[in-house]
């Protein structure tokens, strides 16, 4: 029998409704924890293919999960739907066109993300349906994968603990199984409280916080030398003090973002840079508070779901791409840099073709060098055996989180990717469902991967970052 053609046919079938929705999350681009729009549109679809909804889950308002079947495995299957601040950008133009000044826009794809994740789910638990099979997909709608660290968040809540194995999928440049690499996360704030005095007339009664702040990065610059050279530290400077220079700034806040291989290696660095704060705080006779805002960890790959993926893409091939959309692809690519371009090449350890989209399923064994930042699906991983698609939604060499991304994300190039993508997810999920070996050995590899298990990156105390878009 073969599986694969009937939910490929099964997503064609309800295709329609799901390139719609991402179309409408594309004009209404909502931000960190402020998607309250976006995840309705993402909950009324679930209710019209007769998931069982349940709304705002793990104390997340804007999230929402759909579940279908009965009994047997439990595919979860994880869409995104947040946009980012400043990217406001007209679609189908190679030109910086924003459609409102300071605007929002979908700079990372999110909306081809949520909605062709949902479509796979819906193709899949058709196919449940229709061969009376037991087993159970479920739609995890996670809000503000950018900083907000939603995934951390529902995983701590428990909402992955009966899952057997996730998959999920990211519009990029290429058709690929997506390389298991992204570094633990930690953002903090260290507020440092001072005491404000006439800067002239009685400096020495003065304890200024914000040489706390700028002791603090020093410190942690010397750092640098002496830290593993995968790891990443970088800081925003949220206030400052104020903007007298004779008054003695009394409260000063920056934010860090801390970054490592692994979740291990993350909480040692987490660690070491507090005692650098602390020792700011010392010398300047300031008091200081450390406030965890979100952390995420690393990703776990697996390799029996990713060999298994590869497989899947490599029968079904990139999508189909034509001339209008090539062209469109060109008209974007010399917006961009030769650099740009480069680099995307580079990531997969091959020679630039010169085609303006992808037209080949990158090997499994690619000599890859990465471009590594962070996401929430690592904590998934660390308790789930997880894996994703990359799909090409957007012209070879677009860098993400810019508006040449916004411009592409309704694009018939965007949809003809989503679509591919879910056909990759759904048929992994029904050689899932149909091969309990399969996730037998998916389990096993991650017991192996994650030796003495996962800790939460976030404390117990701290909650999601609802009001973080507002600072
Ligand atoms: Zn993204």
């Amino acid at each position: 029998m073969d599986n694969r053609s009937e939910i490929w046919r099964r997503v064609d079938e309800v295709k329609a409704r799901f390139i719609a929705l991402s179309d409408r999350v594309w004009g209404m681009p909502e931000i960190c924890y402020t998607e309250a729009r976006s995840m309705a549109e993402h909950a009324a679809e679930l209710k019209h293919q007769g998931f069982r909804v349940t709304e705002g889950v793990a104390g997340i308002p804007t999230s929402v999960i759909g579940e279908a079947g009965e009994g047997g495995p439990v595919i979860a299957i994880l869409g995104e739907y947040d946009a980012l601040p400043g990217l406001s950008q007209e679609s189908g133009v190679a030109e910086h066109k924003p459609i409102e000044k300071d605007g929002h826009g979908h700079g990372c794809g999110h909306n081809l993300l949520g909605s062709a994740a949902m479509l796979a789910a819906t193709a899949v638990k058709d196919y449940l349906a229709a061969n009376k099979l037991p087993g159970r997909v479920r739609y995890y709608g996670c809000p503000a994968e950018e900083g907000g660290a939603a995934k951390a968040f529902m995983v701590r809540a428990g909402l992955f603990d009966d899952a057997d194995i996730a998959i999920t999928w990211h519009p990029g440049s290429w058709w690929e199984v997506s390389p298991p690499l992204s570094l633990a996360n930690t953002r903090a704030d260290f507020v440092f409280t001072g005491r404000a005095a006439h800067a002239a007339a009685a400096p020495h009664l003065g304890r200024s916080a914000l040489d706390a702040v700028e002791l603090m990065n020093v410190g942690v610059n010397y750092m640098r030398e002496h830290m593993p050279s995968d790891a990443r530290i970088h800081y925003a400077l949220l206030e400052s003090g104020g903007v007298a220079p004779n008054v003695v700034q009394a409260r000063a806040r920056v934010r860090y973002s801390i970054r490592a291989r692994d979740l291990p290696g993350m909480l040692e660095l987490v660690a070491r840079v507090r005692k650098i704060a602390e020792g700011a705080a010392l010398m300047t006779e300031t008091k200081l508070e450390v406030r965890i805002v979100s952390a995420v960890s690393d990703t776990k790959g697996n390799t029996p779901l990713e060999e298994a993926l590869q497989g899947v893409m490599e029968d079904l091939g990139p999508p189909p791409f034509d001339d209008a959309d090539r062209d469109f692809a060109r008209a974007i690519r010399a917006t961009l840099s030769p650099q740009e371009i480069a680099t995307v090449w580079h990531a997969i350890g091959m020679k630039d073709t010169g085609v303006p989209l992808a037209d080949f399923t990158v090997p499994l064994d690619a000599k890859r060098n990465p471009m590594i930042g962070s996401t929430d699906v690592g904590d998934v991983s660390w308790v789930v055996p997880c894996v994703q698609v990359h799909a090409p939604t957007v012209a070879v060499g677009t860098p993400f989180h810019t508006w040449q991304i916004v411009a592409q994300g309704k694009m018939p190039a965007a949809h003809k990717a989503m679509v591919q993508a879910s056909k990759a997810m759904a048929a992994l999920a029904i050689r899932a469902l149909n091969d309990p070996s399969l996730v037998a050995a998916a389990k096993a590899d991650l017991k192996e991967r994650t030796g003495t298990g996962y800790v939460s990156p976030i404390p117990a105390e701290v909650n999601p970052p609802l009001d973080m878009s507002r600072g």
